[in-house]
């Protein structure tokens, strides 16, 4: 199932020593509190610091910044690492979406104040694109900040900001040009997430994940938190939108899953026979496998791309627009598998797996959404992948 690429001694080895690392440090709860975005209980704040100090949480970021050295790679080996034991890497929206664009865009004082404290694990990010009016049409964004001196001065509404509630600083995007044109309007700031003038309310989904509306009233934000440039903020967002579609489906986290249905089909009958000898089971099963290993062969063109200094450009979205599909796929194959019972959970009496395919099947809906529709992706897939007219 494992396609490797690393090919260095270095990478090799920094495999190993945060494969043991993980299989000493990580918990049956902490996966938990990762899997169910609940804020972060203590268990899981503990690892991400131990994690934080051991330099690996910032493999591929310079080391003036918390870093550790290594390649990108090592970014992939960190991500990889934690799917396979179905975890996820600790603070993952500030490591892995606005890091990354910090580091690029940041001034200096910005990139010292939080680099070492997102590698440190000790901080996590909200992403606050989305308005009620403006989702896959980022660029129509309403959400206003005005110059007043040495701050902006922020009002307005997003919705749909997932890690809000606990999350100590906002990655928000607001517009700070509207007479300009709508793309270069736009511009990004770090802001304390419990700054005097931010309400946070709650919205729950049918996976269970909490998501939030945050309201800004009059919220002041030192200049000094502006990323970048001012009115380049829409460019940021889709370069912090390129690391999200590659990092955030990694197709290794479905193989455990594989595997214990797997293992049900050979111990559990229906009319008389294993499941695993019925040739409708079988297909499925075959299906699943297939797709798992050429999403993987996908990520691992993706990163050989990256790794010899070549852009993703539509690439990343080919692979969130395969990944994403291809999980809420394997939901609908294990489901038929599992049979009527496959939709029970909540430690309903008779629930396969523990109603792990039920919960699934439901988590998987908002992957063909959030963080880039389908059908946008699709459209970025066809002019820029396939130069098709706009
Ligand atoms: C659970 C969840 C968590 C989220 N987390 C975050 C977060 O943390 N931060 C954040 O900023 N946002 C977040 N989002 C928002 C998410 O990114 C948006 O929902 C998504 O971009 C779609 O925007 P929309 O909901 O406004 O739908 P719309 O843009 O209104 O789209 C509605 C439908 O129309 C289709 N459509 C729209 N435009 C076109 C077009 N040009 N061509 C073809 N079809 C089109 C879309 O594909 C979709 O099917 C989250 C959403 C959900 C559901």
């Amino acid at each position: 199932m494992d396609f490797n690429l690393t090919t260095t001694d270095a990478e090799r080895k920094f495999r190993f020593e945060l494969g043991v690392f993980l299989d000493q440090e990580l918990t049956t709860e902490i996966c938990r509190q990762h899997s169910m975005d609940l804020g972060l209980g203590k268990e899981a704040r503990e690892f991400a610091l131990k994690l934080g100090k051991t330099g690996w949480l910032g493999r591929g970021w310079p080391e003036r910044y918390g870093g550790s050295g290594g390649t990108v790679i090592d970014e992939y080996i960190l991500v990889q690492e934690f799917a396979r034991r179905e975890a996820f890497v600790p603070n993952i929206v500030a490591r892995f979406m606005c890091g990354p664009v910090m580091l690029r865009h940041g001034s200096e004082d910005m990139k010292s104040e939080f680099l070492p404290r997102i590698a440190g694990g000790e901080i996590e990010f909200s992403l606050g694109y989305t308005e009620p009016s403006s989702g896959s049409d980022l660029a129509s964004m309403r959400m206003r900040a005005v110059d007043d001196g040495d701050s902006f001065v922020i009002s307005g509404q997003k919705t749909f900001n997932t890690q809000s509630h606990f999350a100590d600083y906002h990655w928000l995007a607001v517009r700070t040009d509207p007479d300009a044109p709508r793309h270069r309007g736009i511009s990004l700031f770090v802001v304390d997430q419990r700054a005097t003038g931010i309400t946070i309310s709650p919205i729950d989904t049918l996976g269970g994940e909490r998501t939030n509306e945050v309201f800004y009233d009059e919220v002041r934000v030192p200049k000094t938190r502006l990323v970048g440039e001012l009115n380049k903020g829409f460019y940021y967002m889709a370069e912090a939108l390129g690391y999200e579609r590659l990092m955030l489906f990694q197709s290794i986290r479905l193989v455990p899953s594989l595997n214990r249905i797997i293992a049900h089909t050979k111990v559990t009958s229906r009319g008389g026979d294993l499941l695993c000898n019925n040739p409708y089971v079988r297909r499925h099963l075959a299906q699943m496998a297939t797709e798992i290993k050429v999403a993987q062969a996908m990520e691992d063109r993706a990163f050989a791309l990256l790794k010899n200094g070549k852009p993703l450009d539509h690439e990343a979205s080919l692979l969130k627009l395969f990944g994403s599909a291809m999980r809420q796929r394997f939901a609908d194959h294990a489901l038929d598998i599992l049979g009527p019972t496959g939709r029970l959970e909540n430690n309903a009496s008779g629930d396969p797996l523990g109603g792990e395919i039920a919960k699934l099947a439901k988590m998987v809906v908002i992957d063909t959404i959030g963080g880039g529709t389908s059908e946008i992706l699709k459209t970025v897939v066809a002019t820029r992948g396939m130069g098709l007219p706009r």
